[in-house]
């Protein structure tokens, strides 16, 4: 978390002081409201600056978070970020209460696939197994042979014990791992709506008015356009990957927010900027944030029996991921 005068240098990049002013009076009144809870905020890396920063005990991506709250002795955890993320939180924390200031942040990614399509999918294709990405809904999930993330896909189908497996939802982070892995993946033909906007084109122009410039791509963009980046990877990987090379220059093709708090972190490097914002993280806000913790509304609830057989899914990417 930053005090206000170093959230108030980072917000002058893009917010005028009356909107800065008015930012750090709702911050505080935030502060005030979650006083005498045993409360956690979690903030995920593409929450704007003002989330990310200014109210959040801990930030990252969202297994990353769903993990730090089973660690905590919180009763309950505050998720910024969209509502598969939040059911995760509730996955690994069926204990606690966890609550989403807006319960409409879907995804168009854990939009494009339902539990049905997986059921009939099993029926057609005994014994292959499904691989789910993390950006999926509790149900789908409950019906995964096991979850991955964007970091850890290609090394999840690996070791899974099948030369055949039906990837889901993703078909660019599925293209992405073919390319690290001789089994065969079946996929679904979802997409990322922020992600799959970047082009080529885009790279190309960068090169050629930023030259020098280093350009970092997530894995739920096109291969064909990671296939011309000079690095890919998942949320976290790419702060570890800034905070380790340092480049002069970067174009970073992924959410705006992204882009915003890493700049936050690393005033040193120059981001030339091409993102996009998602409309789904962008519904979270600071005004929702605070009339949740203070009616302690908007709870994630999910039945037993999902949260049982999700949980199976996400502890096997554990065990074959660790
Ligand atoms: S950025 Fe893409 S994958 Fe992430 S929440 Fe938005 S639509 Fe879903």
């Amino acid at each position: 978390m930053k005090t206000p005068t170093e959230l108030k240098s980072i917000l002058s990049r893009y917010k005028t002081p009356e909107e800065i002013e008015k930012i750090l009076d709702i911050i505080e009144d935030i502060h005030v409201a979650r006083k005498g809870k045993n409360m956690v905020i979690l903030g995920h890396n593409y929450m704007p600056p003002e989330i990310y920063y200014g109210i959040s005990d801990y930030t990252g991506d969202s297994l990353a978070l769903s993990r730090i709250a089973a660690k905590t002795n919180a009763d309950i955890i505050l998720f910024n970020g969209v509502y598969f993320m939040a059911e995760t939180a509730k996955i690994l924390n069926p204990g606690k209460k966890v609550l989403i200031s807006d319960k409409t942040a879907g995804c168009s990614l854990a939009e494009s696939v339902n539990a049905q399509i997986l059921r009939d999918f099993r029926q057609e294709n005994p014994g292959i197994p499904i691989v789910s990405y993390i950006n999926t809904s509790a149900e789908v999930k409950a019906e995964s042979d096991v979850i991955c993330t964007s970091g850890n896909a290609a090394i999840i189908i690996d070791r899974i014990d099948s030369d055949t497996v039906f990837f889901i939802p993703d078909v660019y982070l599925a293209r992405n791992a073919q390319k690290q892995t001789r089994k065969k993946i079946m996929f679904w033909n979802g997409k990322c709506m922020v992600h799959e906007l970047f082009s080529e084109t885009d790279i190309s122009l960068a090169r050629k008015t930023f030259p020098n410039v280093q350009v970092v791509a997530h894995p739920e963009c096109k291969p064909e356009v990671t296939a011309v980046s000079d690095y890919t990877g998942s949320t976290s990987q790419i702060e570890k990957y800034i905070e380790q090379y340092k480049p002069g220059k970067v174009l970073l093709l992924t959410e705006c927010s992204m882009g915003d708090n890493i700049r936050g972190l690393h005033p040193e490097v120059e981001f030339v900027s091409s993102c996009q914002i998602c409309p789904y993280m962008h519904r979270i806000t600071l005004e929702g944030i605070l009339k949740s913790i203070k009616e302690e509304i908007y709870e994630v609830t999910i039945d037993e029996k999902i949260i049982e057989k999700a949980a199976r899914a996400l502890n096997k990417m554990f065990e074959l991921g660790s």
